[in-house]
């Protein structure tokens, strides 16, 4: 099997005391000179590289993934079960600012611009879209039928108009409007209205009834005939229908006006998340974006990471990397928050990983958590927001959200960015209608299952073809490709687009 030199193990740092298979391991493979494999290790799991007492910690990317439920001898298959959780790390004494790399030793982009649409004022478009924007669900189903009809007669009048969206969330009525949690989804929903890729244009439909009104969306110069639309006041179907259509109509008009123009880097905000994670997704897909976000953040861009049960046990490390104490407190503030939101639920941290992620090598949420974090690069972390909220700063931003793809998609689309990056290690069509998705896989064996559902394999790093600052230079060019409308991601091709649900933490009556 060693024919060809390819290691047939992943060690990532030098004190770890086990390493990861990188491919399906028979009993008695040669994992290095001196150790066999004990048994058959599948692709992604970890292998024990030495013998471990019951308790010992066991080390990955050199930091304490659990503790060993029992003996384990060198060579052995560390499942998930072999691993207890340790505590996560206190949030009281964060030490902050200990590891700010500085911007001259991130890696230099290769390009510094891209064709965008520019707004106003904010991030610049990487789309051109007519952007539809319910107050509450009971809208949903008008504005869906409506859409239909906006894209079947009207759009191709305007040929310079990439597409028409609609935002139908479940949020608007039967809340606890005024409960001081309702702010997350109010402003996720306030934000998404503007986002960068509408325009500016503002289209807000309601029903007429609902505590969601125009006022807590918009400012009163913005609550006009031109923008907002109750469906209440129509008298029935053909009168509403003809009233979208009519907004839509002049909005449209106007957007068959804009072009796309060279703009810096600094007019580009970009999301990174990932679903479905493998053991190799922390040393394959993460690290590779993590390149590619240090490049965008040198170049100026504002790079987003998310994902709170995903990097809560790697506090320590963001807070190390935080400019200012502010931002620091910021940090602690949110994993706190998430903590006792998780602890009403009867649950902790360890209730993330997924059956899939448990397939795929990661034993919990530590080692989930350390892979997850890579994918932000080493830049300095300029600002912590919570969900939904619009960053103020350029460079790399915590935005605090929840890990599932998609409220953390949509939160972070509600924070303005106009692209996101997705690594998945076990596979997800998943894409957003709002903006451009591109998806990079940890395994060569994910690409060629999946060829034309995946834009990007990091596979080549695991079997040594490739390094981190490759894929991670192949992927800040097609993030630009993408984000300038030269290259079409998989999900769009195929329209593969989830539902934007917006975080509720606060109660529904
Ligand atoms: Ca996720």
């Amino acid at each position: 099997m060693e024919e060809n030199n390819k290691p047939l193990v992943i060690q990532i740092k030098p004190e770890d005391n086990v390493a990861v298979a990188v491919e399906d391991l028979p009993a008695g493979a040669p994992v290095r000179p001196g150790l066999e494999t004990r048994e058959p290790v599948p692709q992604a799991h970890k292998v024990a590289l030495r013998n471990l007492a019951k308790g010992e910690a066991i080390l990955r990317y050199g930091v304490v993934l659990g503790y060993a439920a029992q003996d384990i001898p060198a060579g052995s298959w560390i499942h998930e079960k072999l691993v207890e959780l340790p505590e996560s790390p206190g949030l009281d004494h964060l030490e902050w600012g200990t590891h700010l790399v500085p911007p001259e030793q991130l890696p230099e982009p290769v390009r510094t611009t891209w064709m965008g649409y520019r707004n106003a004022s904010g991030p610049a478009g990487t789309r051109n879209l007519l952007g539809i924007v319910t107050t509450v669900q009971c809208a949903a189903g008008v504005v869906r039928a409506a859409l239909e009809r906006i894209r079947r007669e009207l759009l191709p009048r305007y040929p310079f108009v990439d597409g028409a969206v609609a935002i139908t969330h479940p949020y608007g009525c039967g809340v606890a409007i005024n409960a001081p949690l309702a702010e997350i989804p109010i402003r996720s929903v306030a934000h998404i209205i503007r986002h960068p890729n509408f325009g500016g244009e503002v289209m807000v439909v309601g029903l007429g009834c609902e505590k969601l009104t125009y006022d807590r969306l918009l400012p009163p110069e913005e609550i006009t005939p031109d923008n907002v639309l109750t469906l209440q006041d129509y008298p029935g179907h053909d009168a509403m229908m003809q009233a979208i259509l009519d907004m839509a109509e002049k909005k449209l008009r106007r957007l068959n006006g804009r072009r796309r123009e060279e703009l810096p880097l600094s007019l580009l905000r970009v999301g990174l998340q990932c679903g479905g994670s493998d053991a190799f997704s922390g040393v394959t897909a993460n690290p590779s974006a993590g390149y590619a976000a240090d490049m965008l953040v040198r170049g100026g861009a504002t790079v987003l990471f998310s994902e709170v049960t995903e990097v809560r046990d790697g506090v320590p490390l963001l807070a190390a990397r935080c400019v200012e104490e502010k931002v620091c407190r910021r940090l602690a503030e949110e994993m706190d928050w998430y903590d006792r939101y998780l602890a009403e639920g009867g649950v902790d941290r360890d209730a993330n990983p997924t059956p899939g992620n448990k397939k795929g090598g990661l034993a919990n949420i530590v080692e989930k958590a350390m892979g997850s974090i890579a994918k932000s690069g080493s830049s300095p972390i300029v600002e912590v927001i919570g969900p939904g909220q619009l960053p103020t700063r350029s460079g790399l931003i915590y935005a605090a959200t929840p890990a599932s793809d998609f409220v953390c998609g949509a939160s972070q689309a509600a924070s303005g960015i106009g692209l996101q990056v997705f690594m998945t290690g076990r596979g997800t069509p998943y894409g957003l209608e709002v903006c451009p998705v591109l998806k990079v896989c940890s395994r060569n064996e994910m690409k060629e299952h999946w060829p034309d559902l995946i834009d990007v394999s990091a596979g080549a790093i695991a079997t040594g073809e490739a390094t981190v600052a490759q894929v991670g230079t192949e992927l800040f060019e097609k993030i630009l490709d993408t984000a300038s409308g030269r290259y079409q991601p998989c999900s769009d091709r195929y329209g593969f687009y989830n539902d934007l649900c917006f975080f509720n933490p606060a109660p529904i009556t």
